[in-house]
């Protein structure tokens, strides 16, 4: 049989900035039949996420993270309906889902490695299981209940950076749920920081790009931060740590303004900010969703009630084909999504 599928074409190099050339899109062949074990799936929709930047240099500077040999078919989170079947847990009309999907139109995969979906857990919404329902609500979740030390009453106030982007925008109206007083967030635009306030309920949004962030962060949060949750690093975090309480928490969710850099994970604050840290004793634990997996279950059960009743308010960014995954993939690494970043690949 004949499929498409996606390739990495070229490395950006460590200290370099991926654009969409970097993948290419060929045709390919799989089997026409399929062995005890397997099952031959449909590709509905791809995720691509900022982690993906690691896997495109040979060394991913990460114990758990594979990186993407050239000329083969890159992977990532995917969502497709299985077509045969031979699989016993597995019937034809199944929806799974798998961390590892090939980013190709139709793939023959282990049938034991594919999780099955249940549509109606969020609403009918299948991609919300890349995102709202999946790794990205999770790491807001478990990221929050791991590190943020959020306590209902406590008057706590809540910073996020990336605020508008998959994880962030879950993760403002996670901290808020949780018992956070206060929200804040900061967004690289003015419509992502009136989508903030006005649709996902915070209380506030810088715009990064425009203004004095300091300044604005003063005035936005007058008794200091006590919850950062932080997905960029870099100046915009050494400015929000500035300003955290005693005894207050990191949660040190990702770096995306490092990626392109060649530094350890994570990096290093400059001193001044590591001094600030030390003597506020604020916590920076390193982070990682897979180590909570234990919690998967019921944490997504928890995700998808809050979906259900309208209580977490989700937003993607669709882009439609295989053919536009490189294009996806080096947009949303410039901020051009709202919300998760989703790659619908066959209707
Ligand atoms: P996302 O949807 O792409 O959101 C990230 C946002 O960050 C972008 O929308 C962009 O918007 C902003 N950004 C990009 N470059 C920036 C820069 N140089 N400076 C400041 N802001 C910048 O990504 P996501 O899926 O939410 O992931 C967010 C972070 O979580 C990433 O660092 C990712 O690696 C991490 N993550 C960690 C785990 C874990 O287990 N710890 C799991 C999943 C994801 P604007 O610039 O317009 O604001």
């Amino acid at each position: 049989m004949i499929v498409q599928r996606v390739v990495l074409n070229s490395r950006p190099g460590k200290n370099g900035v991926p654009v969409a050339e970097n993948f290419r899109l060929e045709q390919s062949t799989i089997a026409d039949t399929i062995q005890v074990g397997q099952a031959r799936v449909r590709t509905l929709y791809l995720s691509v996420d900022p982690y993906m930047r690691c896997r495109m240099n040979e060394d991913t500077g990460s114990d758990y993270l594979l990186p993407w040999q050239l000329s083969e078919v890159a992977d990532g989170g995917g969502i497709g309906v299985v077509e045969e079947s031979k699989h016993q847990n597995l019937a034809k009309g199944d929806f799974v889902t798998s961390f590892n999907w090939p980013w190709q139109t139709v793939a023959i995969l282990d049938g034991s490695l594919l999780q099955k979906l249940d549509p109606q857990l969020v609403n009918g919404r299948l991609s919300y299981f890349l995102g709202a329902a999946g790794i990205t609500g999770l790491t807001a979740l478990l990221g929050i209940k791991e590190k943020g030390h959020v306590t209902g009453g406590a008057n706590q106030t809540m910073v996020v950076s990336g605020a508008a982007g998959a994880c962030g925008s879950l993760a403002g109206q996670i901290g808020r749920l949780e018992g956070c007083s206060r929200v804040v967030g900061i967004a690289g635009t003015d419509e992502k920081c009136s989508i903030l306030v006005q649709e996902m309920g915070f209380d506030a949004a810088i715009n990064y790009k425009k203004g004095d962030v300091a300044r604005q962060l003063r005035e936005l949060c007058p008794g200091g931060v006590d919850v950062y949750f932080d997905n960029v690093g870099g100046d915009i975090s050494d400015t929000v740590i500035s300003q955290m309480n005693q005894n207050s928490h990191i949660i040190l969710c990702g770096q995306i303004s490092q990626y392109n850099k060649d530094v350890p994970y994570p990096p290093p604050l400059p001193p001044d900010v590591e001094k600030i840290q030390k003597e506020r004793n604020i916590t920076r634990e390193r982070f990682l969703v897979l180590n909570y997996m234990d919690k998967q279950e019921a944490s997504v059960l928890q995700l998808c009630q809050w979906i259900q009743e309208g209580k977490l308010k989700v937003r993607e960014t669709v882009v439609e084909g295989l053919e536009n995954i490189g294009a996806a993939f080096q947009s949303m690494m410039e901020g051009g999504n709202i919300g998760k970043q989703i790659v619908s690949v066959s209707k």
